[in-house]
């Protein structure tokens, strides 16, 4: 006996037949001697109906009519389940985001929940009613009681959330596929069904794409160690649940923006290869990364930013201890690259002997514009200069020099509140503070990202676990900003005030004079929806930057792999570029965390790229081993 949250889906709820069949199901739980809250999407595809008809009366039509529109179509799911769980005998309440309590900042069509106050809804369920809650919507906090929505896919992370404030023993994510599979089967008809995934893994695929759970949802999930799982809603099969560390305790207060970075984390134990002036063609990533993979070298960030004219830059890192070693690879593999027509300039080979990588962790950057914007304005204020940057969804690394690592800690530390004990330089791991935080440092040789300490993990589950493709995004590129201290604040302080929302951000290797000033491009993707307003708001700011051309490419995908098992596993990267190169598909941006590799492809290649890493990973097969939790 326990309390379950429920979330069905607008396809699940899309008919008054299919609302009969979630009553039934809903009942049965209550038979089971559950108490049940259940969320609800709008009917089918309400919302998206909604939305035309606003674009039919206005071309930009206003965020705040928009919340007031959309939010309709989840009342008239929660009022008919209700209505057809009372007809089957079952009481049962429909509250509305507001009647419940769900208290969101102002920031109409993409608010973050702050708060809950489950008073009201505990009431009606120790009355041994069914509480019926509208999804996706809540009430700003403020003396308007705005309706506001949470952005689309919201309803997911009201359930969550609701489940997190409601200390529930379950949530429990039912929609039109039977859980979560390896890759979108839209794309791919034969990906396979998980039964478990991590929460990390999960986060990376949601936010690459992969719409079965609303990134923000696995977020709170994760950090309130909510029990998650996906079913589907036309069979009893158990689905795949998604595995969240053991978390701290935490205040509902801030829910969603309480706390975005839990962890500072220093890598000053690197080196950085890189080749300039590679050929923008196929193949090139795949047969760099081959020969290193055939070294049994374990690279850790790899970055390839936008082409300039004929050619690209790629840049790697790896331990210092496998330098020389990954040096050699690129000084043999360069000149072999000359051969193409339109490269008559020997690729060269560029090593920074002694680098460090800083990173900034934590799951509540999703959708938190300002946090990559914080991290460069402290490291700018510190005086440090940022020589690469490369971002996930839940880590934002930057490449700094070594001799600026205890300044970067220490002002990462300060701006996000996070207390670390002083660093001993041999010290492996510094976890100290008793509370959510943890500060790890790697400083010595023997910190070498481990290749035999991962051979364990590695040996339990597969490399890959999912691929994703996201077919929404945008790539901007800012040509030439100025290489000192502050510029990447800068940009992405604008675009966070803004409220534009930058996915990967990739800052080239590739430092060129203009005028006599050292320049680098900084590339990033964003929603193809915010493009427009990104590049006019950066223009804007171009004077100030003095910066070259902000070009723009909506015509992109970005498909990616995921797997906690490619850790300390060399050989994953290359066999993605193979397999891209392989079906001919060039690769124009790549960017990795330690998790996950992505790349950007132009967008009639997207499907294309997703099936051919699915295939060369071997998804379609069941996996024979699972991740442990
Ligand atoms: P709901 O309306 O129930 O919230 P969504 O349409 O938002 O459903 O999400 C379910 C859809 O997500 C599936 O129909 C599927 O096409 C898509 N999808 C994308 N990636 C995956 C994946 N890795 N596993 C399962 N489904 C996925
Ligand atoms: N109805 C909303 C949408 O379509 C929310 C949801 O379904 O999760 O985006
Ligand atoms: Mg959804």
């Amino acid at each position: 006996m326990g309390l379950i949250v429920q979330k069905y889906g607008g396809t699940s709820v899309g008919s008054v037949e299919r609302i009969q069949a979630v009553a039934q199901r809903v009942r049965c739980a209550v038979e089971d001697g559950h108490s049940i809250v259940v969320v609800v999407s709008a009917m089918g595809k309400t919302t998206d109906q909604l939305v035309g008809l606003a674009n039919q009366v206005s071309s930009q039509p206003s965020r705040r009519e928009m919340d007031m529109l959309l939010s309709t179509g989840e009342q008239v799911s929660i009022a008919l389940l209700s209505m057809a769980l009372q007809e089957q005998g079952q009481p049962a309440i429909s509250m509305t985001g507001a009647q419940v309590g769900i208290l969101t900042e102002t920031a109409h069509t993409r608010a973050r929940i702050l708060n809950i106050n489950t008073e009201r809804l505990q009431r009606h369920l120790r009355d041994g009613k069914v509480v019926v809650v509208a999804g996706f919507q809540g009430i700003a906090r403020t003396h308007d009681l705005e309706i506001t929505t949470l952005g689309r896919g919201g309803s997911d992370t009201s359930a969550v959330a609701l489940a997190a404030a409601l200390k529930a023993d379950a949530c429990e994510i039912y929609t039109d596929v039977p859980g979560i599979l390896t890759t979108d089967p839209r794309l791919v008809p034969e990906a396979q069904l998980m039964s478990e995934i991590t929460a990390d893994e999960m986060l990376e695929l949601a936010s690459l794409g992969a719409k079965v759970l609303h990134p923000r949802a696995v977020e709170i999930a994760r950090n309130y160690g909510v029990m998650l799982v996906v079913r589907s809603s036309w069979t009893d099969d158990p689905g795949t649940k998604v595995l969240s560390p053991v978390p701290q305790p935490r205040s509902l207060d801030g829910l969603e923006i309480a706390q975005p970075v839990d962890a500072v984390e220093l890598d000053a134990y690197q080196a950085k290869v890189a080749l300039l002036r590679v050929p923008d063609c196929p193949g090139i990533a795949a047969r760099l990364f081959g020969e290193i993979a055939t070294q049994q070298l374990d690279v850790d960030l790899i970055i390839q930013s936008i082409h300039e004219g004929n050619t690209n830059d790629i840049a790697f890192t790896v331990n210092r201890n496998s330098r020389d070693r990954a040096e050699s690879v690129a000084e043999a593999i360069a000149p072999t690259l000359r051969q193409t027509p339109s490269n008559l300039e020997e690729a060269e080979v560029l090593v920074k002997r002694q680098t460090a990588k800083i990173s900034i962790v934590g799951a509540g950057m999703i959708g938190h514009p300002g946090v990559a914007a914080q991290m460069f304005s402290a490291l700018a204020d510190a005086g440090v200069n940022i020589q690469m940057i490369s971002t996930s969804e839940v880590k934002v690394s930057c490449a700094i020099a070594t001799e600026d690592c205890d300044r970067a800690v220490e002002a990462l530390c300060t701006q996000f509140q996070i207390c670390s004990s002083p660093l001993s330089p041999s010290s492996n791991i510094t976890s100290t503070n008793p509370a959510t935080v943890r500060s790890q440092i790697t400083h010595a040789e023997q910190d070498a990202p481990s290749e035999l300490a991962h051979m364990n993990s590695a040996d339990l589950s597969p490399p890959v676990r999912g691929a994703a493709l996201d077919l929404k995004q945008a790539r901007l590129a800012i040509r030439h900003v100025p290489d000192r201290p502050g510029m990447a604040a800068h940009i992405f302080q604008t675009l966070a005030d803004h409220h534009i929302s930058v996915d990967t951000i990739i800052q080239s290797q590739r430092c060129r004079l203009v005028n006599g000033i050292a320049t680098r491009d900084i590339a990033f993707t964003v929603t193809q929806a915010d493009a427009e307003s990104a590049q006019s708001v950066l223009q804007a700011i171009a004077p100030e930057l003095q910066c070259g051309e902000i070009l723009v490419d909506t015509a992109i995908a970005k498909v990616s792999i995921v797997g906690t098992g490619m850790v300390g596993r060399p050989g994953v990267a290359a066999q993605m570029f193979k397999a891209l190169a392989q079906a001919d598909i060039n690769i124009q941006m790549i960017t990795t965390s330690e998790i996950k590799i992505s790349c950007v492809v132009s967008e009639t290649d997207g499907a294309a790229a997703v099936q051919a890493v699915h295939a060369v990973f071997e998804l379609a097969s069941p996996q024979k081993m699972q991740v442990l939790a």
